[in-house]
């Protein structure tokens, strides 16, 4: 059958319309009045990314305003619950922009809940405002739709293409829609990542019927990450996994309950777990364990030895703030505006928190940039702030040129959340805006060849699936071709048992990572004949390579920071104590498109707030 083939030439192309896409689109039209932008969506930009269903609160805003919070706050913030490491001139960046992003949104009309009394947005912890936030994805994908030239839904980007007369230059992207099937081809001058993170790279604690109900978007499947790492992109902190404690099944988000309803946990005989571990932790992470708030990371290490030490279940106490009936309507709305699964869950269980004790759990390991943890690709900073081994240029650039990233795309800069990779996509845009302003992307050659040779490759798998199922003599099991779901299965054994999942509490080790990393190579091998039934089929065999692709860099990662930095996270059984001295570092890795093989590197990790005054101090 002849594919029909769609091509567009663009300057400014944004692969995934969530919150930093969004971001993207709209700030590349105010710089770029008259250039050609175009987005690419997976899904639908009104419901996509990990937005789509709403959220209740903004989980970023200084309020600089009225002198809440400055940005150097946030940083030491950030930098306290990752353990000390990240990127602070990112984060600087971020949170001194992040306020006029929060600004438009209430222009935009999203629902902004305010104190009456003073005008200020109602605050629910010291970073979060509260929003009546169903809506808050349509109103920034409206923004996006009137700034880009146009938007494209149901497109799922595949490979990046490359310059072909300047190595290590982008030239666009390629992919399909999911729909018609038809080929898509993007060439463009500059290209801004902003794909989301990864949930189902670990076995998820729900599979079977359960299977999707995961805390994390099902949906967001790592090509953020394997975009870049296919053409050679470096890539940063991807051993930082994040493990979230949430509600039982439903994995409603606790945020509100601990800061607004002021509800508190305990073990299954009423005690309080954190303190019994104490000094365990400190034996293992020294004053770490002292530091105010505690790092989430330390919080979960409690929970999961308090759970393996047969202290659970653990649950969250809402019998006491429920009695209020003010605090149990936010308690409920809490859910309707983000998580209904979660009443759902509560319903079918018998549960109302008014009355009953609701129980929490440690979620699977996902792999993210912008929620509590900094996974991601390794990019410039802005100039102002930046060391010289964290500036080449253009803010947001990866180092491939022309390349740009945002929101969960971005290592090393945690606690950006929805409004902070906004903020990221308008600095992204902004920068990419420049480069082309520059001409640092003129001649850019991607040949008929290139795009022809992608064309084979992505359509491989319903190729492997028209010929192979005539071997079937019985059920679904091929001789020549695995399905979607048995790699996805796979792979998610494999990151699950060798990698630090669930299956050995979050515990692995360096023979552990090393046999995973056979595993992976081999499955990689198989992933050349995956087979796909039909343009659905097809997403789900790109969503498994890009997952595959990722869980590799994971792993390697894992592999080479010989220490537990942040445990409740995952432990390195052979390295179980944090190592300062060794190991106050980031790591960054590349891997050869070539050989595919991955080199790894330490980078120092310069802490830029408060270094001067320490040595002003001195
Ligand atoms: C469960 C949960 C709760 C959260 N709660 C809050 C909260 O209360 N407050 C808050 O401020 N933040 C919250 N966040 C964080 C916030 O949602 C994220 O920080 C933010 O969405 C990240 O933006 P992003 O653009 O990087 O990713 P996303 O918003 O997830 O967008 C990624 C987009 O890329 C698309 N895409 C993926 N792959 C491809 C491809 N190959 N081709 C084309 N398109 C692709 C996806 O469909 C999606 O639209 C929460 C996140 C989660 C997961």
């Amino acid at each position: 059958m002849a594919r029909k083939t769609i091509l567009e030439d663009c300057d400014v192309l944004v692969v995934g319309g969530g919150m930093a896409g969004t971001g993207a689109a709209f700030e590349a039209r105010h710089w770029g009045r008259d250039l050609k932008i175009i987005c690419v969506e997976k899904a639908n930009i009104d419901r996509s990314g990990a937005v789509a269903q709403g959220l209740y609160a903004i989980n970023c805003y200084m309020g600089m305003q009225w002198d809440e919070n400055q940005p150097e706050d946030h940083v030491r913030y950030a930098r306290n619950d990752l353990m000390g490491m990240v990127r602070e001139d990112l984060g600087y960046d971020m949170a001194r922009h992040v306020d006029s992003t929060v600004h438009m949104f209430d222009e935009w009309g999203l629902p902004m809940m305010k104190n009456e009394k003073t005008g200020r947005y109602l605050r629910e912890g010291k970073w979060q405002i509260m929003i009546h936030g169903e809506s808050y994805k349509p109103i920034v994908a409206e923004a996006a739709k009137k700034s880009a030239d146009k938007i494209y839904n149901r497109i799922m980007i595949t490979h990046l293409l490359m310059d072909e007369t300047k190595e290590n230059r982008v030239g666009g992207a390629v992919g399909f829609n999911m729909r018609t099937g038809d080929y898509y081809v993007f060439r463009a001058k500059t290209v801004i990542v902003a794909a989301g993170g990864a949930s189902h790279i670990f076995k998820p604690r729900a599979v079977g019927e359960g299977m999707g109900r995961t805390w994390y978007a099902p949906w967001s499947n790592g090509s953020a990450y394997a975009l870049p790492i296919a053409v050679g992109a470096k890539m940063t902190q991807m051993e930082n996994r994040i493990v979230l404690c949430r509600f039982k099944d439903g994995y409603g988000p606790v945020g509100a309950y601990f800061l607004h309803l002021k509800t508190y946990t305990q073990n299954a005989n009423g005690e309080n777990y954190e303190k019994k571990w104490y000094d365990h932790t400190k034996e293992m992470v020294g004053e770490y364990i002292d530091h105010h708030p505690t790092p989430t990371c330390l919080r979960n290490h409690a929970f999961i030895q308090e759970t393996m030490a047969g202290g659970g279940p653990i649950h969250m106490v809402t019998t006491e703030a429920f009695q209020d009936p003010h605090l149990e309507t936010v308690g409920w709305e809490n859910f309707l505006g983000m998580t209904v699964g979660q009443a759902v869950v509560w319903a079918s269980q018998n549960i109302d928190p008014k009355y009953t004790n609701p129980e929490l759990t440690t979620s699977e390991p996902y792999v993210m940039g912008s929620h509590a943890t900094c996974s991601g690709a390794w990019v410039s900073g802005p100039e102002d702030l930046s060391p010289p081994e964290y500036f080449w240029g253009y803010n947001r650039m990866l180092t491939v040129e022309g390349l740009f990233g945002a929101g969960d795309t971005v290592g090393g800069s945690a606690h950006k959340f929805s409004s902070g990779s906004f903020t990221e996509g308008r600095l992204a845009a902004k920068a990419a805006v420049k480069y082309i302003e520059d001409e640092k992307a003129k001649d850019i050659k991607v040949s008929d060849k290139q795009c022809e040779d992608f064309k084979k490759i992505i359509f491989k798998p319903l190729e492997n699936y028209t010929v192979g199922r005539n071997e079937i003599t019985g059920g679904t099991v091929s001789p020549s071709y695995i399905s979607p779901i048995q790699g996805l299965q796979r792979l998610q054994r494999i990151m699950d048992e060798y990698v630090g999942g669930i299956a050995t509490n979050y515990m692995t080790n360096a023979n552990m990572l090393k046999r995973g990393l056979e595993l992976l190579e081999w499955l990689q091998e198989d992933l050349e004949n995956v087979g796909a039934e039909d343009y659905h089929q097809l997403m789900r065999a790109w969503e498994l390579k890009h997952r595959a692709l990722t869980s590799q860099c994971v792993t390697e990662h894992t592999m080479f920071r010989e220490e537990t930095r942040w445990p409740g996270y995952y432990y390195r059984g052979d390295h179980i104590k944090l190592d300062d001295d060794n190991w106050h570092c980031l790591t960054v890795s590349r891997r050869d498109p070539k050989t595919g093989k991955f080199t790894l590197e330490k980078v120092p990790v310069y802490h830029i707030v408060d270094e001067k005054e320490k040595k002003q101090a001195s």
